[in-house]
């Protein structure tokens, strides 16, 4: 077989376990309504919660430093790409998490395989959750150190590893803090309990929970009130903050260990300046107002409640990211497809992204929605739920 015969039945083979993926195409802003196709619909799909990504002030002060500054960082930091945005930005950072110093990575998924990558060997074992996000799956496997995988959430399976494990060298509690595709928290509290009784460091994946938990949108460290706990804590800058970019914080070691050794910190170009300059005008703008992380939290409790009393079935809890399972991928699709014709916009999640059987919509809500934009997408997803018989 060719590699042209075997795309072609590659790609067969997708359609016909209704996994094929298509790109649409969206037009103009990024907010709480996108034109899509030529049509403008509500927008319950993104990660955009605080509705930063199309803020004026940030696209500003963007504008005003290309105009200074240009566009390219020209190498890498260590090389001659290191520009002041981007040491401001991780002083900014370090700061608001309240941790000694902060490392930047070109995006979320750069940051997990260089740091598990560089901190983990061959001799160490890591300890992560069975649902934690690609990234993490990847850095691990990139680092070769042994993986031990609990179920998800599990805090008895997760002590019986630690138990049970001996390594020659350095163990790691790796988690998401929001699970991306499940809208739950992971019981932090009682992982670092765990950590500290079996000498073990923690890692936490805090991509969708800057600026969404915590008093002050730290994260789930703070929600929890866990943050002098958790020796790694990652973030991006790609979800609520709604810019572009990932950080690593922890002590001046750890942070300088990963400078010198985290390969896709190393070997690649620096963020463009423009980019960290967007970062630490949308950590300004979620600092300043608090009443975007308000209105982000009863949104959410209004549209669990309505789904939860119209007997829908959702997962998760007290997160932006409300999944309404339905278990067949072709069902999830055509549920996706029908609320696109009355205008709403929320992706179909399907294997490999889920474990098989559990395909669902993945609906998220923002600061930006507004009361009856909300009540309709309850009512609409409520009758299009009693036509496909999933109520
Ligand atoms: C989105 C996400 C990432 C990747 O971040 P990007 O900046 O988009 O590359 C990593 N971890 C988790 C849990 C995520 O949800």
């Amino acid at each position: 077989m060719n590699l042209m015969q075997w795309t072609d039945q590659e790609l067969q083979t997708l359609a016909r376990k209704g996994l094929r993926r298509e790109l649409r195409q969206v037009r103009g802003r990024q907010a709480s309504r996108i034109e899509i196709n030529g049509r403008e619909v509500l927008n319950f799909c993104s990660n955009n919660y605080l509705g930063l990504a199309d803020d004026e002030r940030i696209s500003r002060r963007v504008s005003e430093y290309l105009m200074l500054h240009g566009f390219g960082a020209g190498a890498s930091r260590l090389v001659c790409g290191n520009m002041d945005a981007h040491v401001a930005l991780e002083e900014e950072i370090a700061r608001f998490k309240g941790m000694e110093a902060c490392l930047l990575f070109s995006c979320g998924y750069m940051a997990n395989i260089g740091i598990l990558s560089a901190l983990l060997t061959r001799s160490d074992v890591v300890f992560s959750d069975r649902l934690n996000h690609a990234s993490l799956v990847d850095g691990i496997q990139l680092s070769r150190a042994m993986l031990k995988r609990y179920p998800h959430n599990d805090m008895k399976a997760l002590e019986g590893l630690l138990q049970h494990t001996s390594a020659t060298g350095k163990r790691l509690i790796v988690t998401d803090s929001v699970f991306s595709m499940d809208g739950d928290i992971a019981p932090l509290d009682e992982i670092v309990t765990l950590a500290e009784k079996y000498e073990a460091a923690v890692m936490i994946d805090e991509a969708h929970a800057l600026g969404v938990m915590g008093e002050n949108g730290k994260g789930l460290a703070e929600h929890f009130g866990v943050e002098d706990k958790v020796a790694i804590q990652m973030g991006t800058l790609s979800k609520a903050a709604g810019t572009y970019g990932a950080y690593c914080c922890g002590s001046k070691s750890l942070i300088d260990v990963l400078r010198n050794t985290a390969r896709s910190f190393i070997y690649t170009t620096a963020l463009p300046g423009s980019v960290a300059e967007a970062g630490r005008c949308a950590l300004e703008v979620m600092q300043e107002e608090g009443w975007r992380r308000q209105a982000l939290a009863d949104n959410i409790t209004k549209m669990r409640q309505l789904l939860g009393k119209a007997g829908i079935r959702t997962l998760g809890q007290a997160t932006p990211i409300i999944p309404v399972l339905v278990n067949d991928n072709e069902v999830a699709v055509k549920f996706s497809q029908q609320l696109f014709e009355e205008g709403i916009l929320i992706g179909a999640i399907r294997p490999p992204t889920v474990p098989q059987g559990t395909a669902r919509l993945r609906l998220t809500v923002m600061a930006t929605h507004t009361p009856a934009e909300i009540k309709f997408v309850a009512e609409t997803m409520v009758k299009i739920g009693k036509q496909l018989c999933l109520i």
